[in-house]
């Protein structure tokens, strides 16, 4: 048996990150860049009125103003500003050459037909500097970012039309159990409904992995050896739940090796999910899991997605949040490192939810995170930092 943390040091070795593509910039929301981002220009790329007014020197703000045209946004001013003189502009046009304040119309007497005069007592700039968010060439993004709305922004300011991104993992999807029936059906008295491989479907395509799913392996070894060899022809992860804990039917470890994986730990101090097999065969991956539902569940969130996080390429953003728990919680066994389900309430804390163990997976209906308790520690009193991860 090992620590978690060893098993994310064992997942890091063996992740490589898989080979990358260049997609259209609409189509890369949640991926992850393949390489760094340079800016193309200036940003802005000249001074830009940041309200609509009218563009003239400060040291004539106590003069009437003569004004010499109106520029839309999107036009190139046709006039140099003198001494008392002044452009009307609009939010976002271009600021005329000899100008260094925008005044506000609201604060824009109207006093002749060509003439204005500022009736505030004083004005900020009101425009943005050429180049003052971004100097052309500069790096704009690193590689390894997921890519979310604001960074899709950026990218299409810098006119990158066709990011490089790595490619979405492919993951397949396995059952085992003789006493699984598919949702759709009803189960006779001994069976119970395959919830596991719908929820696991469901987790990887929020990680923003291409998920197919292979079925249900009965409990012999020929199926799931068949099952597995499908499922590993095309998946870089293949995720399999239950048959590995030592039920006289789980002979899951001998099949994954009897389909070329090389098992690189199946046992580990947490709870739940004590039972987890990360093997791999060549540039490919197996994480089987505990037929439980909650362990299958958390185990994804802790393990797989530490896996899909490194061969994405993935760099940033923390994988969890210290947040102070707000009851004393307790638990009997301290011999293994314990993940609990957690709601995050509106004063900022973690709020155990109702947990009767790895079969209540209704428990994290309530729960919106997931908070772990250290290997040795049975208690943890209000108030103290735990390692909580959103889910
Ligand atoms: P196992 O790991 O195969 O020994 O299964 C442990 C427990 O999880 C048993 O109660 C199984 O019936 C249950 N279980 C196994 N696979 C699934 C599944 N796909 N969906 C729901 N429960 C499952
Ligand atoms: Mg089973």
């Amino acid at each position: 048996m090992i620590l978690f943390e060893e098993a994310l040091e064992i997942i890091s070795k063996y992740a490589v990150p898989l080979a990358s593509e260049k997609i259209r910039l609409e189509d890369c929301l949640r991926r992850v860049l393949a390489t760094d981002i340079f800016s193309d220009m200036d940003m802005p790329p000249f001074d830009k009125s940041a309200v609509d007014g009218y563009a003239c020197r400060r040291n004539d703000l106590e003069k009437e103003l003569v004004v010499l045209e109106t520029i839309p946004a999107g036009k190139i001013p046709t006039k140099i500003i003198g001494n008392g003189e002044c452009s009307k502009l609009m939010t976002g046009g271009m600021l005329p050459e000899g100008t260094d304040t925008v005044i506000m119309v609201e604060d824009v007497e109207i006093t002749g037909p060509e003439t204005i005069r500022f009736k505030g007592d004083r004005t900020a700039e009101n425009f943005c500097k050429k180049a003052e968010d971004i100097k052309c060439g500069e790096k704009v993004l690193d590689k390894g970012t997921l890519i979310r709305p604001q960074e899709i922004a950026i990218l299409a300011s810098v006119g990158c039309a066709n990011p490089e991104v790595y490619r979405q993992p492919r993951i397949g999807i396995i059952s085992t159990g003789d006493e699984l029936v598919e949702p759709s059906e009803i189960p006779a008295l001994s069976q119970i409904r395959n919830s596991n491989a719908w929820q696991l479907m469901a987790q990887a395509q929020m990680a923003n992995c291409i998920a197919t799913y292979f079925g249900i392996a009965r409990d012999t070894e020929k199926e799931t050896l068949e099952i597995i060899q499908q499922a590993g022809a095309d998946s870089d992860i293949v995720i399999l739940t239950g048959g590995i804990s030592a039920g006289d039917f789980d002979f899951v470890p001998a099949v994954i090796q009897q389909a070329g994986y090389q098992i690189k730990f199946r046992s580990l101090a947490v709870q739940p999910g004590k039972p987890v097999i990360f093997a791999t065969r060549e540039k490919q991956y197996l994480v089987a899991l505990p037929g439980n539902p909650v362990s299958s569940f958390v185990q994804f969130e802790m393990l797989v997605k530490h896996l899909i996080r490194l061969i994405t390429g993935n760099s940033g953003q923390k994988m969890h949040l210290k947040i102070p728990i707000g009851v004393d919680y307790k638990r009997r066994n301290k011999t293994r490192k314990g993940f609990f389900p957690v709601y995050l309430n509106s004063d900022g804390m973690a709020m155990p939810v109702d947990y009767h163990g790895s079969a209540h997976i209704h428990s994290y209906i309530h729960a919106n995170g997931i908070a772990a308790i250290e290997i040795g520690e049975n208690e943890i009193s209000k108030g103290t930092l735990v390692d909580v991860r959103l889910i």
